[in-house]
C-alpha cells in the first residue's frame, strides 16, 4: 500500500468497504485518480472472513441473492466462484410454548396463523410499491406511515400471537432492531429497495440468501483492493474534512493529510457524523446523522465433525421465540465434510447477549441447539462469534435504520452532495440498501456524481 505524505488526488474516498472500493474503481475507470483512506488495518468493513480451523467463517456478510446482479457480475469479473446455500430438509420451530416442532408438524398445527402471516406480507408488498426508494418522503401516505413504528402497524393488524411473533422474528432478521424502534415508512422503504418481502425473507429461490462465495466473501474486497494498491492507504482514520467549493483537504489521525477536488464519504451516516467538517455541515445534515443509528447483530458459528442434522431430514434452520437465537442456518463450507451451524443474535438478542462472556453465550446457544438438533449439538469442535458494536469503524450492523419522522423530516439530506462532499455506503442505496448489492450501487452512484461534476 502506498504512503500518503503530501498526497494529491482528484478524489479522496473515505473507507475501503465495498462501497468505497467500488467508487474508487469506477473513478479510476473514468480516468480520475482516487485515493482511499481506510481507518482499519484491513479492507472490507462489514465484510469479514476469518479463518477457523481452516474454514472461512463469515463474521460479516455471507450471502447474495438471485437479484443481486451487480454482485454476481463483480464475483465473475474478479474470478470468485459461487455456490448455492444448502436448503434441503425441514426447519424446526419453537414458538408459543409448544416446545420444538418439526416443520411439517408446525405447518399442520399453525396453518391458519401462517396464512395470516402470508396475507400481511402481501399487504406490505402492496404498500411498499407506493414508496420511491430515492425519495421515500414523497410517498402519498409518507406522513402517516412515518409517524408510526413498524411494530405499531403490525400490532394493528389483528394477528394471532403466533403470526405476530413470526412477523417480528422475520423483520428483526432483516432490520436487526425491534420493530417498535423503526418507522413503518422505513420498513416499506427497505422492502421496496429489495423488491418484495419474499426476496427479503426467503432463503430459497429468489431470496437474498441463496448464494455464497468460495473462499469467503472477503475475497471480493481483497481482490478489488489488489487492483487499487497505489490508491489505498490503510490505518488512516479520517478525522477532519476541510472543504471549499472545489477542493478538500483531509486530515487523518497522526497528522497526515491528503488533498483532492472532491471527496466521497463511504461510511455509514452515523460514522460520517463523527468526522469533523470545516466549515461545519448544516444542522439539517447533522440532525440526520444523529438519527440514523446502526442496528445490532451477531453471528455465532458451531463446527461439528459432520452435519448430523441432515441425516435427520433437517435443514439446520431453526425459528424460536425462546432463544437466545431467533434463527439459525446450515453454513457448511463447500468442499469440507464438517458440519457448520450459524446462529443469529439480532436486535435485543444481540444487545443483551453481546454483553455476556463468550463462554456464557456459547453455553446458552449450545442448549438451544441441543433442543433443536439433539445431544450431538452439545459437542462442537470449534466455536466463534462476532460482535460488531465494539468495532470502532463499524459500531453496529447490519446497517442504519430510521425511527419515526426521520425520513419525512431529514431524508433529503441522506445522499444529497454538499459542495465537493458526496455520500456513499450501502445505507444510502436505493437498491438493496443494507446489503452488499446496495454498497456497490451506492458506490457507483456517488462515483457517477463526481465524474459528472469533474468532467462536465
Ligand atoms: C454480521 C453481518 C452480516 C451481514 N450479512 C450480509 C449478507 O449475508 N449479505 C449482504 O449482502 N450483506 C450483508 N451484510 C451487510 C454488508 O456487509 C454491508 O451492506 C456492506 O458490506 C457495506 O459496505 P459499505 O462499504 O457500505 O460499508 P462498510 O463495510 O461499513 O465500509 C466502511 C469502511 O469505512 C471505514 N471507516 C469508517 N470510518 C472511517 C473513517 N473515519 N476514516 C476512514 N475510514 C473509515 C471502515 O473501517 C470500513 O472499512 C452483513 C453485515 C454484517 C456486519
Amino acid at each position: 500500500m502506498s504512503g500518503m505524505t503530501g498526497h494529491e488526488a482528484d478524489v479522496v474516498v473515505v473507507g475501503a468497504g465495498l462501497s468505497g472500493l467500488i467508487a474508487a474503481r469506477t473513478l479510476l475507470g473514468a480516468g480520475l485518480t482516487p485515493l482511499i483512506l481506510e481507518a482499519d488495518t484491513r479492507v472490507g468493513g462489514r465484510i469479514l472472513t476469518e479463518d477457523l480451523g481452516g474454514l472461512p467463517m463469515e463474521l460479516g456478510a455471507q450471502w447474495i441473492g438471485d437479484t443481486h446482479h451487480r454482485m454476481f457480475a463483480l464475483a465473475a469479473e474478479l474470478g470468485v466462484e459461487t455456490y448455492p446455500q444448502f436448503d434441503d430438509g425441514e426447519t424446526t420451530y419453537e414458538l408459543a410454548g409448544t416446545g420444538v416442532l418439526r416443520g411439517n408438524e408446525f405447518h399442520d398445527r399453525f396453518a391458519g396463523e401462517l396464512a395470516e402471516l402470508e396475507k400481511v406480507l402481501r399487504r406490505l408488498d402492496g404498500l411498499a410499491t407506493e414508496v420511491d426508494p430515492a425519495t421515500p418522503w414523497t410517498a402519498p401516505h409518507a406522513a402517516e406511515w412515518d409517524a408510526i413504528t413498524a411494530g405499531a402497524w403490525y400490532d394493528a393488524q389483528g394477528l394471532s400471537p403466533v403470526a405476530r411473533t413470526l412477523l417480528e422474528i422475520c423483520t428483526v432478521g432483516i432490520l436487526a432492531v425491534p420493530t417498535v424502534e423503526v418507522s413503518f415508512l422505513h420498513l416499506l422503504f427497505t422492502i421496496q429497495t429489495c423488491g418484495v418481502t419474499s426476496e427479503l425473507f426467503a432463503e430459497s429461490e429468489g431470496g437474498a440468501q441463496t448464494t455464497r462465495f468460495v473462499g469467503g466473501t472477503a475475497e471480493i474486497p481483497k481482490r478489488l483492493a489488489a487492483m487499487l494498491t497505489e490508491h489505498l492507504v490503510l490505518d488512516a482514520p479520517v478525522q477532519l474534512i476541510e472543504h471549499g467549493s472545489d477542493s478538500v483537504t483531509v486530515h487523518c489521525r497522526g497528522g497526515r493529510t491528503a488533498r483532492g477536488r472532491r471527496i466521497i464519504v463511504a461510511v455509514s451516516p452515523m460514522l460520517a457524523g463523527r468526522i469533523m467538517y470545516d466549515p461545519p455541515l448544516s444542522g439539517y445534515r447533522d440532525q440526520l446523522t444523529q438519527r440514523m443509528p446502526n442496528s445490532a447483530a451477531m453471528k455465532a458459528f458451531f463446527v461439528y465433525d459432520e452435519p448430523f442434522w441432515r441425516a435427520d431430514g433437517l435443514n439446520g434452520q431453526l425459528i424460536s421465540d425462546v432463544g437466545p437465537a431467533r434463527m439459525s442456518n446450515d453454513t457448511c463450507i463447500r468442499g469440507d465434510d464438517r458440519g457448520v451451524i450459524l446462529l443469529f443474535l439480532e436486535g435485543e438478542q444481540a444487545r443483551t447477549h453481546g454483553h455476556w462472556s463468550e463462554e456464557e453465550r456459547r453455553a446458552a446457544l449450545t442448549a438451544e441447539l441441543v433442543r433443536h438438533f439433539g445431544e450431538r449439538a452439545a459437542h462442537p469442535q470449534l466455536y466463534v462469534d462476532g460482535e460488531w458494536g465494539s468495532r470502532q469503524w463499524t459500531r453496529g450492523c447490519y446497517n442504519a435504520n430510521c425511527g419515526p419522522l426521520v425520513w419525512t423530516t431529514y431524508g433529503a439530506a441522506l445522499a444529497e452532495p454538499i459542495g465537493p462532499i458526496h455520500w456513499a455506503s450501502t445505507d444510502t442505496a436505493t437498491e438493496w440498501s443494507a446489503y452488499m448489492e446496495g454498497a456497490v450501487q451506492a458506490g457507483e452512484r456517488a462515483a457517477a456524481e463526481v465524474i459528472e461534476a469533474l468532467t462536465k
